[in-house]
């Protein structure tokens, strides 16, 4: 069922693939040829570790005419996220007091920083100079744990507020507070989601609070604890052999048979996306509360960990807009799973998958275990997106455990792939890339943002199992 058109989003069908790209055995093949021709492709497609710049990343004010979404619709999403915080206050203790926000700290971690410029060479003689690590520590987003609960949690709050005005059981002016008298009526519709594990989460927690019946569809990489956790919340977990694209696509079709069910599509959602995106609207507050500029003298530099796209899509569409050529943003991959690079350098888009080119997609980064990116996210980073990098999964770990050491800090080793992005700006295709944006003389005022996108949520014994894992 569709209860409101999504924007610019709707998949397309066979019929209209097919009927836009038409393709013969022949120009498929020359097609292979051409991206293996493109050195970062080829490199990516060995499963080793790339650093790819985005040639078509423009100044902001020409990419904004491109964007899917305007600064609008981020501040409509705050503004919606804020009539819904004394409802969250009224159902989750924890978010009294913060009276239902959900935000995250951020944080200095010099020690953390000084050991990772120690390992790449850092010297500031050649390219850039060290500049201030901070973290944003999604990591501890209450309710679900992850940067999941942005993006997550407002598509069902959206859902929530497009149902209760219908019904005509809420006003925009009113307290919202009152929707906890509605269980009863929540709890005649469904809302189902695919996941790897924390979206599950997110949107699974969130709807069982309000009322609905949740059902999460996991492929087989999600972890056994997250579904656990899920059904002692109430939440139907149905779990699937195959990888996170199976139990998407099934989820969907037994989503779309029933007349009052609802499915948050991860690939094609602009809700998750204009959530993820009002997360720039608090970073820049908190900057200026710790009197950190950002302006082009000033440069901002964020990672972000990136599975489908969407999170770090949406994240950096609302950075773009609020700190425009002042901000640059890089994406983290493993490099078994790399499809946002792939869709990207290719110029394809969701059309390819690593399994296209011979990878596993398989990643103890579970959170960015996914084989095809977004389209809706690689069509809005096209001009907006500075570079992606990947991670071999052995750092992920030793990341890990540097942080546990150097700032008594845990997080789950999706988010650890956000380190990356120090390393690779230090290498020698870092050090052209800031030469090229004029930013060598400028790097020591630099800011750099490792976003630490989640687990808070981890068992005591699962932290434990990563932090003494050691790979190849
Ligand atoms: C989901 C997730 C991401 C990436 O978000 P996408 O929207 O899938 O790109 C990053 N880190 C963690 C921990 C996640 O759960």
């Amino acid at each position: 069922m569709v209860w409101d058109t999504p924007i610019h989003t709707e998949p397309l069908t066979e019929a209209e693939a097919s009927d836009r790209f038409p393709e013969s055995v022949y120009q498929l093949a020359n097609r292979w040829d051409r991206y293996l021709a493109i050195p970062e492709v080829e490199e990516a497609a060995a499963a080793k570790e790339t650093f790819w710049l985005n040639p078509e990343r423009r100044p902001f004010d020409q990419a904004e005419k491109e964007l899917s979404f305007t600064m609008e619709d981020i501040l409509d999403a705050q503004r919606r996220i804020r009539r819904f915080a004394p409802f969250l206050a009224a159902c989750f203790p924890e978010l009294e007091e913060s009276a239902g926000i959900i935000e995250s700290p951020l944080q200095d971690i010099p020690a953390m920083a000084d050991s990772l410029w120690k390992d790449w060479g850092m010297t500031g003689q050649d390219g850039i100079q060290k500049g201030r690590v901070l973290i944003k520590l999604d990591s501890e987003l209450a309710v679900a744990g992850s940067v999941k609960a942005r993006g997550g949690i407002y598509e069902v709050l959206k859902v929530t507020e497009d149902l209760a005005f219908r019904a005509g059981i809420l006003k925009e002016t009113d307290d919202y507070s009152r929707l906890k008298e509605y269980r009863e009526f929540f709890s005649g519709y469904t809302i189902q989601v695919g996941s790897t594990g924390n979206l599950g989460l997110s949107i699974g927690i969130m709807s069982a609070a309000i009322g609905y019946r949740a059902v999460v569809h996991m492929s087989a990489d999600a972890r056994q604890w997250k579904k656990d956790l899920l059904r002692s919340k109430g939440v139907i977990v149905k779990e699937y052999e195959g990888d996170y694209g199976e139990a998407v696509a099934e989820g969907r079709a037994l989503s779309d048979k029933e007349e009052t069910s609802y499915f948050v599509d991860d690939e094609h959602s602009s809700r998750l996306f204009l959530g993820y995106a009002a997360a720039a609207l608090y970073l820049r507050k908190q900057l200026e509360e710790k009197g950190i500029p950002v302006d082009c003298d000033h440069p901002l530099f964020v990672y972000l960990p990136c599975g489908v796209g969407g999170a770090p899509g949406g994240i950096t569409l609302g950075l773009k807009y609020v700190f425009r050529d002042a901000v640059h943003c890089f994406f983290a991959e493993p490099v078994q799973c790399p499809c946002m690079l792939l869709g990207m350098a290719a110029g394809e888009g969701e059309r390819i998958s690593v399994q296209d080119f011979g990878l596993t997609g398989r990643t103890i980064a579970d959170g960015l275990a996914v084989g095809r990116p977004s389209g809706l996210a690689a069509g809005n980073m096209k001009p907006l997106l500075d570079g992606i990098y990947t991670v071999k999964d052995s750092l992920l770990l030793d990341w890990m455990r540097r942080l546990k050491e150097t700032e008594g800090i845990v997080m789950e080793p999706s988010a650890c792939a956000a380190f990356g992005g120090l390393r690779a700006l230090a290498g020698k295709k870092g050090s052209a890339y800031c030469r090229e944006q004029g930013l060598p003389e400028k790097s020591a005022c630099a800011t750099h943002i490792v976003w630490a996108t989640g687990g808070s949520l981890m068992p005591e014994d699962v932290r434990e199992e990563y932090l003494q894992t050691h790979l190849q």
